[in-house]
């Protein structure tokens, strides 16, 4: 079933204008419309499966952040940088919060939290996805749930969303669940694809960033300017995650139906990068958020 949005589920606005229609291209090849909302900018997919009909969008087993199959160059290289990525991701953490207790919301098949955990973090993860979860080490099952409202754990130094705030229905009743359980002096760490990059700008309606129907919501700085405001949260930093702009290039190059899709890619990922030095608008940016 489609559900139709009339406010803005970021600002509650409720001037929209059509932007454009974009296809799955990943699973159903679908077309979706995608509204901008005039006050803060954020582009949402709209109508949009609900959160019973959505389910079937993710039903492929090449959906590489639920897999540990390799079946693909580019699926190759998205698990290097991953293993390149852990490193710098427990870093970036160590840098502007306690070690202590984390929340991974969206954990996938477990990589950060078991990299966390080795690490000295007390980790605790979120994943609704029951064949993701089942991939998870062992050692670690007991501390990864299928919702939030099965968590009992409170006062987490540290709560991360990589790649996972778009995909989510519920927006407002995540968010306020997820900060009540923040530490006074706790940190937020939101990735998330940025459509005014260059690489977005470049694909348009081929941009792997906006994966839909899977992702609800797409953001740009001044959107999340705004959902922080909402929220009584401050944005202390913003983050490039460098190595997103190769692989969603890659990835559009591949929906483009262009050939040399990794020489492709690495170019345009290069060019990206390259521009936001000026620009600052990375393909995908992480938001470091306090109270
Ligand atoms: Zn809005």
């Amino acid at each position: 079933m489609l559900e139709t949005l009339n406010a803005c589920p970021v600002c509650n606005g409720t001037q929209f204008e059509k932007s454009f229609e974009c296809p799955d291209h990943f699973l159903s090849k679908e077309v979706f419309n995608l509204q901008r909302c005039t006050n803060c900018n954020t582009l949402f997919t709209n109508p949009r499966p609900d959160q019973e009909s959505i389910v079937r969008y993710y039903k492929s087993d090449s959906y590489i952040s639920h897999s540990n199959q390799s079946n693909s160059l580019i699926n190759t290289i998205y698990k290097t940088v991953r293993s390149i990525t852990l490193k710098r991701k427990l870093k970036m953490l160590e840098r502007f919060a306690f070690k202590g207790k984390l929340l991974d919301y969206g954990c996938g098949t477990g990589h950060f939290l078991s990299y966390a955990s080795q690490h000295g973090w007390n980790v605790r993860g979120i994943e609704p996805d029951d064949t993701a979860r089942s991939q998870i080490s062992d050692n670690l099952t007991s501390y990864v749930s299928s919702s939030l409202p099965e968590l009992e754990d409170k006062g987490f130094d540290v709560i991360t969303l990589f790649h996972v705030l778009e995909h989510v229905h519920n927006l407002e009743e995540t968010l306020n669940d997820l900060i009540s359980r923040l530490n006074r002096n706790g940190v937020i760490f939101l990735a998330l694809p940025n459509y005014k990059s260059a690489d977005a700008k470049r694909y348009q309606a081929h941009w792997a960033g906006y994966d839909v129907p899977r992702h609800l919501y797409h953001f740009e700085q001044k959107s999340i300017f705004q959902l922080s405001k909402k929220y009584g949260l401050n944005i202390v930093s913003t983050i490039p995650m460098k190595f997103d702009s190769y692989y969603v290039s890659m990835l559009s190059e591949k929906y483009m139906g262009n050939t040399s899709t990794f020489m492709r890619g690495m170019i345009q990922g290069y060019r990206s990068n390259k521009q936001a030095k000026r620009t600052r608008e990375y393909s995908s940016l992480i938001y470091v958020l306090t109270q």
